[in-house]
């Protein structure tokens, strides 16, 4: 199974991600994910894209492009994937349909996961993930059962993205607007768009996935 997951930050990608790749037993890649190991790891590519990053804005298809081509060469991206952030711009889109054509594969649909923005600054805000597991949390929405303590791991340590504030999620939606659901018409005449609820719970938005890759 290949898979794009697509819609605005906070919209659930990374939550439904990490279950797609269980059920399916293929990996989630998340370019965000990446860009935040290069930014803590101070690599040259980590250096460019911190600014952009803390700035809500998108960090350039070069950089993004090369990375996508490198991470899909390895070994456990040959079974599927499950794309999280990637691609955000019509060039990365055209990039990406071009790495598949010269490896002869085929994305299998693009689920988009549509959400009132209005919801989005709230969900983002408050989001938090437990720095040795990676469960993920929310102030309001998903507090851990004993405050400070993961439910999955006991651990006591946690962290928070230094993009998840209310200031930056301003720029991130914009961008998100403006460079990124342009691709969504790309897909669709593709004939590979389905687009679910992403307003409804987790499990939810998960059922309507399902229901959708059914048909795949
Ligand atoms: P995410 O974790 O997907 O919300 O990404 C966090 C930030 O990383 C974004 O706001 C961008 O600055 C950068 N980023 C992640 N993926 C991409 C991409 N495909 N193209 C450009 N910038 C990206």
């Amino acid at each position: 199974m290949k898979l794009i997951l697509l819609g605005p930050p906070g919209a659930g990608k990374g939550t439904q991600a990490k279950r797609l790749e269980e059920r399916f037993g293929i990996v989630q890649i998340s370019t965000g994910d990446m860009l935040r190991a290069e930014v803590a790891a101070g690599s040259p590519v980590g250096k460019e894209a911190k600014a952009v990053m803390e700035a809500g804005q998108l960090v350039s298809d070069d950089i993004l492009v090369r990375m996508l081509a490198s991470r899909l060469q390895q070994p456990d991206a040959a079974k599927g994937f499950i794309l999280d952030g990637f691609p955000r711009t019509v060039p990365q889109a055209v990039a990406l349909d071009r790495m598949l054509a010269e490896k002869h594969l085929k994305l299998d649909a693009v689920v988009e996961l549509k959400v009132d923005d209005a919801a989005l600054t709230d969900r983002i805000a408050g989001r938090f993930t437990c720095s040795k597991c990676g469960a993920g949390y929310h102030d309001l929405f998903k507090p851990p059962a004993k405050a400070g303590v993961c439910d999955s791991c006991g651990s006591t340590d946690f962290t928070r993205r230094a993009d998840d504030n209310r200031e930056t999620v301003a720029a991130r939606l914009e961008a998100y607007h403006r460079q990124t659901a342009p691709i969504i018409p790309h897909y669709a005449a593709a004939g590979m768009l389905k687009s679910v609820d992403g307003m409804a719970d987790i499990d939810e938005v998960a059922r309507q996935i399902d229901a959708a890759l059914a048909a795949v």
